[in-house]
């Protein structure tokens, strides 16, 4: 069994009292793992050590920042097998995919702000006659991250990525139910150079650990992934220092089925919006909404492919879908299924764990298909599990009216073979992402982010960096003839 400390100015430290968190594993609920559990104290002591490193880093020129960012992303890809195999079994997501998305995106995403960090410029604007004005990007200096359970080692590559690379350094708050993958990469962060300081990796529970970053007045910006609930609780915290807030919450995806699109894409691609992840993410396509032409036909093949959906242990070759991460989560996702029976929604698969003695200790949830109304809690509210909800619509108007009708604008797909439709629609629809005629896609070049209660801010991209920078505008006189600017007895 593993035991971990906190890392904390380059060294593994047990917390300033002791405590520890037991990490389980979600296939059997066996332990997994023993880690430090950090709290304020251990907080305040790693955010001292961000402080006391961040003049050199930042100092560093970028491009000596960048080649340090390309070396970790070849030592994440070089330990790429290891690191798939830590994702699956604390999080439960099968190997194939740890191994075929989380991993490779997290090199891609360290790769992709390695190479940013000598090509984020600034600006040199036109303004009056006689002076030049510089417009640079400086770093903010202590950056709080806190991460979410449902994509770890993806979400370190993400955040730490635009972070180093614009020169700050870093307090991150792993989930307090997954943090072994976050740990294992502090080691290879230490062996890929960078120095003692720059990140700083405190596991522990929210509202301790999370809780004294967010409100910290050392740290210059928080960066926060998970529930829309605690995303409001970090901005009321951030308000002491004023500090800036960065925000990815929930979401609710619509994944809307024109009577023109091709059928088995649609289809294919729904089960992956919902599918993929058990459904534990953000941008999870968890409304189907179809048009009435094709609604029973898409229904028909779309609950015969869930059914066939293979649940299993997420090392076993040939398992598509593992467990969810907590049994707290399962029985929320459950809890759902009930929801929407009260609420008079019907079942089409699933809803209930696997009957197979194999699973009985895990965090299982078939993949569940429920006709529900737009305006039920289900079809509403986030159940952030293998839950996909089905409406039906008769117009492209009826379509965007549902699908922009929760609280929610994360990110929205459309299945149509109309070129102008795709535009139109897309438009409409109210969400910081939309994919046409696919679903789910992100890069490291492409803005992600939210609108609505789905947050602010935008990771990865060119956006990413504006995040982690402050923009300095700097006025240079440049002619020595300039009129005097406070004129006397004229
Ligand atoms: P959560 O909000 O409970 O927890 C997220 C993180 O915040 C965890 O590290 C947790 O320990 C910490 N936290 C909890 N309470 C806190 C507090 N009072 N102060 C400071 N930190 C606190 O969410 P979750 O259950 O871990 O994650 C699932 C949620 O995250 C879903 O709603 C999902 O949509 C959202 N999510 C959003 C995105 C996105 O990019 N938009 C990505 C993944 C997950």
């Amino acid at each position: 069994m593993l035991t971990r400390g906190l890392f904390i100015d380059g060294e593994f430290v047990d917390a300033a009292d002791g405590a520890t968190i037991d990490v389980l594993n979600p296939h059997d609920g066996s332990l997994l793992a023993v880690v430090a559990e950090g709290r304020e104290r251990d907080v305040d002591v790693a955010v001292d050590a961000a402080q006391r490193a961040f003049p050199a880093w930042s100092g560093l020129p970028a491009s000596e920042r960048g080649r340090i960012l390309l070396r970790l992303a070849d030592i994440i890809e070089a330990n790429a097998e290891e690191l798939a195999l830590l994702e699956s079994t604390d999080t439960g997501h099968p190997l194939r995919d740890t191994r075929m998305l989380d991993v490779p995106r997290t090199v891609a995403t360290f790769r992709y702000f390695g190479g940013m960090a000598d090509k984020y410029e600034g600006t040199v604007p036109p303004v009056e006659k006689g002076f030049l004005n510089l417009v640079t990007h400086e770093p903010i200096g202590v950056v709080g991250q806190i991460v979410p359970w449902n994509f770890p080692l993806m979400f370190c590559g993400w955040k730490l990525g635009p972070a180093l690379a614009a020169g700050n350094t870093v307090v991150m708050k792993p989930s307090e139910l997954v943090p072994l993958s976050t740990l294992r990469l502090c080691e290879l962060i230490d062996e890929a150079g960078i120095p003692p300081g720059v990140v700083n990796v405190v596991p522990g529970y929210g509202a301790v650990a999370g809780a004294r970053l967010a409100s910290h007045e050392g740290v210059g910006k928080i960066s926060f992934t998970g529930s829309t609930v605690t995303g409001r609780a970090i901005v009321a915290m951030s308000a002491g220092n004023l500090k800036r807030v960065q925000l990815e919450l929930g979401g609710k995806g619509a994944n809307i089925v024109f009577d023109d699109a091709n059928l088995a894409a649609a289809v294919n691609g729904a089960a992956f919006a919902i599918f993929h992840n058990q459904g534990q993410a953000c941008i999870a396509g968890s409304r189907i909404i179809l048009h009435q032409n094709i609604a029973e036909e898409f229904l028909d093949r779309f609950v015969e492919l869930a059914a066939s959906i293979r649940v299993g242990a997420p090392l076993e070759a040939g398992t598509e879908m593992g467990p969810l991460t907590s049994a707290l989560h399962r029985q929320r996702v459950l809890d759902y299924v009930e929801v929407a029976r009260a609420e008079g929604g019907e079942v089409l698969t699933g809803g209930a764990a696997p009957d197979d003695a194999n699973l009985k200790d895990g965090y299982y949830v078939l993949p569940t298909v429920v006709r529900a109304r737009p305006e039920d809690r289900v079809s509403q509210e986030e159940v952030f599990g293998p839950f996909a909800t089905v409406a039906v619509f008769n117009s492209d108007d009826e379509a965007v009216t549902i699908a922009n009708s929760t609280q929610y604008g994360l990110g929205n797909g459309l299945w149509t073979n109309d070129l102008s439709r795709a535009h139109r629609v897309a438009k409409a629809l109210r969400s910081g992402m939309v994919w046409v005629n696919s679903y789910k896609r992100v890069s490291p070049g492409s803005p992600f982010g939210g609108v609505g209660q789905s947050g602010y801010g935008r990771e990865m991209g060119f956006e990413a960096m504006h995040e982690y920078t402050q923009t300095k505008s700097t006025w240079i006189n440049v002619d020595a003839n300039l009129p005097a600017w406070y004129p006397r007895n004229q």
